[in-house]
């Protein structure tokens, strides 16, 4: 298991134009090494229409950014942080370098 950034981590944006700004990662591609945070990297897609004569809808997503703009997220420190892995095997959890707590 990967103690990396994986999907459902709470992450915060170092840099760029959504710096700041925080969310759950939606989805992690491995292999280029990007990510999807919800509400993060909007980028305005055109749907379009269904029928004939309908109008298209605009429709805003996240957009995939890359894992190195973000840092994992602490509850307890209100920031991101560095993390660090405690225990052996299965029993691995990544710490909170600043605070302690598991994240
Ligand atoms: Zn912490």
């Amino acid at each position: 298991m990967s103690l990396s950034i994986k999907k459902g981590d709470t992450v915060i944006v170092r840099s760029g134009k959504d710096r700041g700004e925080k969310g759950k990662v939606l989805a992690v591609f491995a292999t280029d090494g990007r990510l999807v945070v919800e509400g993060v990297n909007m980028k305005k897609c055109r749907e379009k229409p269904r029928k004939q004569g309908a109008k298209g809808q605009v429709l805003e997503k996240p957009a995939p950014l890359y894992r190195a703009t973000v840092s994992l997220y602490c509850e307890k420190c209100g920031k991101g942080v560095r993390y660090g892995v405690r225990g052996e095997g299965k029993n691995k959890v990544r710490i909170c370098r600043n605070c302690g707590r598991e994240v």
